[in-house]
C-alpha cells in the first residue's frame, strides 16, 4: 500500500505539475491573446481618431454688411495660421479667397447680386460691378475682412430711418477737436483736426435736417482754443455735448468725464470747473446709447466705453461725451463711411432723448 501509495502520490504530484504546467500555458496563451487583442483594438482606435481628424474641416463663418457702394465680407477663421495664409485675390466679378485646409462654411443671406460657392479649399463670391477689394486682417477673433466696391450701386430697400421726434428742439452741440495749427494725430492721407470736422458736418447736416437743431463750434480749419471752446459751449442752453477725435487704432471710444472725489454735492453744481456733476448720470446713458449703436453699425470694429477725467466735458451743463473714431491708417474713409456714422451716433441721440 506504501509502494502504490507512493506511486499514486507521484502519480499525483506528477498530475498536479502537469495540470500546472498546462494552466500556466493556458494563463500564458490567454495573456498572448489578450495583449494582442488589446494592442489591435488601440490602433483600431488611432487609426480611426486620425482618419477623423483628417476627415474633420474646420468651421469658417462668414458674416455679410452692406453700405452704400460696398459689400462686406467677414470670414471668422480657426486660427492665426488661418488667417495670416488666406489668400484673396479678384478679377473681373470674382473675388477667390482660398483658405490652407478643407472647412465647412454656412452662408449668410446674401443680396442677388452676389452669388457664393465653396470648392477645394477656395471660396468664390461672385460680384455684380464688382469694381475693387480692400483686404483686412484682424485678431481675436481671427477674421479676414473683404471689402467689394462696386459700380452702379443700387440701393437696397432700407428701413426708415428713425424719426428723430424724441429729439425735436433739442440743441445738440458738436465740438469737433481740434484746428488750425492743432492737427491732432497725423493720420493717413488727412489730419485729426480735418477728419474731426469732415464728421462734424455731415453730423450737424443729418441732425439739421432731421428735427434737432445742431451748433458747430468750430466750422473750418481754423485754431480754436479750449477756452474759446468752453464759452461757445456755455453760450447757450445745450441738450447734448459731443466732442469729436480720432483714436490711435481701429476702434471707437466713447469717453466720459469723471470729477474729483466729493464733487457731486450740490455746491459743486454751481461751481463753474464741475458744472457735469448734475449731469454724470446722463452722461453715462449717452455713452452707453453711443457704445450700443456704433457696435450695432459696425460689427467688425471694436467700440470701447471709457472714463476720465476731461476738463471740457466736466464745465458742460448737460450730458457730454467725447467720441473717438477709428483712426484712418486702419480704417478706410470715404463719403458713406462718414455717413454710416453719424446714422450710428444721430441712433444712439434718438434713443437716449426716447429714455
Ligand atoms: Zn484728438
Amino acid at each position: 500500500m506504501s509502494g502504490t501509495n507512493v506511486c499514486i502520490g507521484a502519480y499525483s504530484i506528477n498530475i498536479s505539475i502537469a495540470n500546472i504546467r498546462h494552466v500556466c500555458y493556458n494563463v500564458r496563451v490567454v495573456t498572448k491573446r489578450y495583449v494582442l487583442s488589446t494592442v489591435l483594438v488601440v490602433v483600431a482606435v488611432v487609426l480611426w481618431q486620425l482618419a477623423a481628424m483628417a476627415m474633420e474641416s474646420s468651421n469658417v463663418t462668414l458674416r455679410f454688411s452692406e453700405q452704400t457702394g460696398s459689400f462686406r465680407f467677414v470670414f471668422e477663421l480657426p486660427d492665426e495660421t488661418w488667417l495670416n495664409q488666406a489668400k484673396v485675390a479678384a478679377s473681373y466679378s470674382v473675388i477667390k479667397i482660398s483658405l490652407i485646409d478643407s472647412f465647412t462654411i454656412g452662408a449668410p443671406k446674401l443680396p442677388d447680386s452676389i452669388k457664393f460657392s465653396s470648392r477645394d479649399n477656395s471660396i468664390y463670391l461672385n460680384v455684380k460691378n464688382l469694381d475693387n477689394i480692400k483686404v483686412i486682417r484682424l485678431n481675436n477673433p481671427y477674421r479676414l475682412v473683404v471689402d467689394a466696391y462696386v459700380t452702379d450701386y443700387k440701393k437696397p430697400e432700407q428701413s426708415a430711418p428713425p424719426e428723430g421726434k424724441e429729439l425735436k428742439q433739442l440743441t445738440i452741440v458738436i465740438d469737433a477737436g481740434h484746428g488750425g495749427n492743432d492737427i491732432g494725430l497725423p493720420v493717413a492721407n488727412t489730419k485729426e483736426s480735418v477728419l474731426t470736422l469732415s464728421l462734424a458736418n455731415e453730423l450737424s447736416k443729418m441732425i439739421n435736417a432731421r428735427s434737432a437743431k445742431a451748433v458747430l463750434i468750430r466750422k473750418d480749419d481754423s485754431s480754436i482754443t479750449l477756452a474759446q471752446r468752453i464759452t461757445e459751449a456755455s453760450k447757450r442752453r445745450i441738450s447734448m455735448f459731443l466732442s469729436l477725435h480720432v483714436s490711435e487704432g481701429r476702434y471707437f471710444s466713447v469717453y466720459r468725464t469723471t470729477l474729483p472725489a466729493g464733487s457731486q454735492t450740490i455746491a459743486s453744481r454751481y461751481k463753474v470747473d464741475t458744472l457735469q456733476a448734475a449731469y454724470l448720470e446722463r452722461s453715462l446713458a449717452l455713452a452707453q446709447a453711443l457704445e450700443t449703436s456704433l457696435k450695432d453699425t459696425f460689427s467688425d470694429v471694436d467700440v470701447y466705453h471709457r472714463e476720465m477725467p476731461l476738463p471740457l466735458l466736466s464745465v458742460i451743463a448737460a450730458p457730454a461725451v467725447l467720441i473717438e473714431i477709428p483712426n484712418s491708417s486702419d480704417f478706410l474713409y470715404n463719403a458713406a463711411i462718414l455717413k454710416s456714422i453719424s446714422e450710428a451716433i444721430y441712433k444712439a441721440l434718438a434713443s437716449y432723448a426716447k429714455k
